[in-house]
């Protein structure tokens, strides 16, 4: 094997042959080559012929042999100088092998157009994406048992006679169809092979008599065992025993065969043949972009090599390093797809870093002052962050920033302290919170704090939501415009673009746990003079930091990993339906000690009527119960003024029970509430649920929290129990990762913002991404423009596409 890859040998030949064509095409004024150029070339194109190629290449790389062979040195013309140099062309420039990689799948043979369209509906459209569709899993296929020896659960490949075959009717999903089965065995035991589609082709080779070579996993069913959709194949008639017949020349059989989870409708053997055929065709046009100091530290293997040893892997291989995605082949892989990922994340901090921003002098005093005459003493963490932030509000490039920290740790008085230093600069801060609701308890927090600072804080502080009369509107917008509004808080409505600010130095997302990629990418447009806020975007989603770190990836982030003294952990109770007298219990045991109430209702979508019809008889039954106490109902779709009276009523103890559906969900802040029923907890995400807690955890008696489970079932019950388990908000997170799974746990908050990652995965591979984002942030600092590789610049750019603005780059 030639050491060299077929990049290289096509670059040399393609650089040799131009030469010979520019002596054919102009003999008088060029020299004629050396003839061991000649057969150096010649000697090249065999090489390269003899390899698997895709077809237009191998079409081109003959012509060029056949246009070579008709040349006499001796009698150059200018017309093979042409056709050479024509041919030659596609190959000379950059990313000719990129063009072949992006062709669609019809250039494989036993690919038509409308098989191609079935393949793109699943989002394989080019050979590339079929590359890169790396097997679910491996089948170990070295080991042929006998049918006794069939294990539940476990996957296997045995031979077996057709006994019985046998169509039984059946109605699924209220469509009549029929299963196609058969009784397969040997002299010891029999199993039974079930297929709900496409029985008629199979019935043709499963015929009583016959043998069969079965692969598949094994199921339990009533007293027996059985295979639904397994692969077969029938054996010779005279084909020997099993044990011969696994070292036969089968290509499926005798190994280890990559299980790919294939578009609907087509066989996994076509599929994996397809597969085959692209690797072998195509996989050595596929470069990596690894620098080549980070290849040789971890030994990794070559690309090409990485896909052939992935999609047609060895009968030697590491079985169980190649089902945990550990392979070096899969590391090398997942490395190239993290390192075109962290590239981007840091070009696009690089750029975030680069913008003009508006400094402020945070060496006052004001914020420090304000932070003294609050009630309480920050904790160590709080300080922390506030001095990240403050020295970042000092440098003149944007902050872009991320607070991480747990409900009730104390964010707000982070982002009130950061307006303090921003309106003593005479600068304007925005805060924005994701619901009006979580808006007007922002602003009343805040008024109350400037109170209780008093002189300390004097800052002017602004309400903006839509549900505001018109004209509160328009003062508000011309105050914000004249510069006499320090803290304006609000919804979506402050980044509509319609509202006007004289100096907006920062601007602060509250996300809570929703994440609001639109809003957040509104807050950062430019100011009017061209500059850049600061940008301060706070969450309480407890998200590993590794995972955070790329998640949120050209943020920096900042932590409060310490919640204020003096907070007793929320006991968690969990209830079956049925348990109502229990929770009844709870909640007059709660009003006999002069404490309140929250009862909290799932509002989803789809069933938003029928939810909202059970909040309303909950309330009804729960006023029966308790004549002498005041039970007010919230929902999402009483108006602001309705809403704001029945917050502000249980806020000062008019009201002694809230019911509501989720719009109370974050940032309710009553700390005489001890008490939380969450009705059809199981709807709920464990993160959220996390967040309703918390509301209860505020004062110092503690709370409780009554999770009531309705109809759940054992995954549900075991995501919950993770909530009594643990108060904090990272093992709870943790846990929903481990039970939902990433691809549930990231979904939306991915979608839009980063690149759709094909191979890695941001919580299995946590080391390597942490490895790719070095190199990356190291190589952008080397290079923030990439143009030392514009190939890998070409990749980073086609993996982003418009979610990346690369424009002002290379
Ligand atoms: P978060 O937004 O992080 O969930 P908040 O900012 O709403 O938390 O703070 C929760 C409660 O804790 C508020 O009542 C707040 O006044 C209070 N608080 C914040 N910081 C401290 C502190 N250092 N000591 C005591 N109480 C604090
Ligand atoms: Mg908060």
């Amino acid at each position: 094997m030639s050491a060299q890859t077929l990049h290289e040998e096509i670059e040399a030949a393609g650089r040799a042959i131009a030469t010979i064509a520019r002596y054919e095409g102009s003999a008088s004024a060029t020299p004629r080559p050396d003839p061991a150029l000649e057969v150096r070339v010649s000697q090249t194109l065999e090489r390269i012929l003899d390899r698997k190629l895709p077809v237009d290449l191998r079409r081109r790389l003959e012509k060029l042999r056949k246009r070579l062979e008709a040349r006499q040195p001796e009698a150059p013309r200018p017309d093979l100088g042409r056709e050479l140099s024509q041919l030659l062309d596609p190959l000379l420039g950059s990313g000719w092998a990129e063009t072949l990689l992006a062709q669609s799948l019809t250039a494989l043979s036993g690919v038509g157009p409308k098989r191609a369209e079935g393949f793109a509906r699943r989002g394989l459209e080019r050979i590339s994406d079929l590359l890169f569709w790396l097997p679910s899993r491996y089948e170990d296929r070295r080991q042929v048992s006998s049918v006794a020896d069939l294990v539940v659960g476990r996957s296997a490949t045995f031979v077996g006679e057709v006994k019985i075959v046998d169509w039984v009717p059946t109605r699924r999903g209220g469509r009549f169809g029929k299963i196609f089965q058969a009784v397969v065995g040997d002299d010891a035991a029999v199993v039974t092979l079930k297929w709900f589609r496409g029985g008629e082709a199979l019935a043709r080779q499963v015929v009583k008599g016959r043998r069969l070579l079965v692969s598949g996993e094994v199921k339990r069913y009533r007293f027996s065992k059985e295979l639904i959709h397994p692969e077969i194949e029938v054996v010779a008639a005279r084909q020997p025993e099993a044990v011969e017949l696994a070292a036969s020349r089968e290509p499926d059989h005798a190994r280890v065969v990559p299980v790919y989870s294939a578009p609907e409708g087509i066989n996994p053997r076509t599929f994996r043949r397809l597969v085959g055929q692209a690797v072998d065709a195509y996989a050595d046009l596929v470069v990596g972009h690894l620098p080549a100091s980070l290849v040789a530290e971890r030994g990794l293997p070559a690309v090409p090599d990485s896909l052939r040893a992935l999609h047609r892997p060895e009968p030697d291989l590491d079985i169980d390093a190649y089902q945990r995605f550990a392979s070096p082949a899969h590391e090398r892989l997942v490395l190239e797809e993290l390192y075109l990922l962290e590239l981007g994340l840091a070009m696009r901090r690089a750029q975030g870093t680069s913008r003009p921003g508006v400094a402020i002098d945070a060496a006052r005093p004001e914020s420090r002052s304000a932070a003294k005459a609050l009630p309480f003493e920050l904790t160590l963490a709080q300080r922390r962050v506030v001095k990240e932030i403050l020295d970042d509000l000092a440098v003149s490039h944007p902050m872009n920033r991320l607070l991480q920290g747990d409900v009730g740790s104390g964010k707000t008085v982070i982002a009130v302290l950061a307006a303090v230093a921003v309106a003593a600069c005479g600068g304007q801060t925005a805060l924005m919170a994701p619901t009006e609701l979580l808006a007007e308890q922002h602003f009343r927090t805040l008024k109350s704090l400037a109170k209780a600072a008093g002189d300390e804080m004097p800052l002017r502080i602004g309400l903006l939501t839509a549900s505001l009369p018109r004209a509160e509107i328009q003062a508000l917008r011309s105050a914000l415009a004249m510069g006499e509004i320090d803290l304006v808080v609000g919804t979506h409505l402050l980044v509509q673009g319609e509202v006007e600010f004289r100096d907006l130095v920062l601007s602060i997302v509250d996300e809570q746990h929703r994440f609001g990629v639109m809003q957040r990418a509104a807050l950062s447009a430019a100011r009017p003079d061209g500059r850049f806020p600061h940008r301060l975007v706070m969450t309480a989603t407890p998200i590993p930091r590794s995972l955070a770190m790329t998640v949120y990836g050209e943020l920096d982030l900042s932590v409060l990993d310490e919640l204020p003294p003096g907070r007793k952990p929320v006991e968690t109770i969990l209830l079956r339906a049925g348990e109502g007298e229990r929770v009844m219990e709870l909640i007059r045991d709660t009003l006999g000690r002069g404490e309140q109430v929250y009862v909290v209702y799932p509002l989803v979508e789809e069933s938003e009527k029928m939810d909202l019809r059970s909040a309303i008889l909950s309330s009804e039954r729960i006023a029966r119960a308790f004549p002498q106490h005041r039970v007010d109902l919230v929902h999402g779709q009483l108006d602001a003024a309705a809403r704001h009276q029945a917050m502000e009523d249980f806020g000062s103890g008019e009201s002694s029970i809230l019911v509501a559906t989720t719009v109370i969900e974050v940032g309710v802040d009553v700390s005489n509430a001890t008490l939380m029923v969450i009705e059809h907890a199981e709807r709920f995400g464990l993160a959220q649920l996390h967040q309703l807690r918390g509301r209860v955890g505020r004062g110092e008696r503690g709370g409780r929290c009554v999770l009531v489970v309705r109809g759940s079932s054992e995954k549900s019950e075991l995501r919950l129990r993770a909530m009594i388990g643990t108060r904090d908000g990272f093992e709870i997170a943790d846990a929903d990762l481990e039970i939902r799974g990433p691809g549930d746990f990231l979904g939306t908050r991915q979608s839009g913002h980063l690149p759709e990652l094909r191979i890695a995965d941001l919580l299995r591979d946590t080391l390597l991404v942490a490895v790719a984002r070095g190199v990356a942030r190291a190589e952008i600092a080397r290079d923030p423009g990439l143009s030392r590789v514009p190939g890998t610049l070409r990749a980073v750019r086609k993996r982003w596409g418009k979610r990346i603005d690369l424009s002002s780059v290379g």
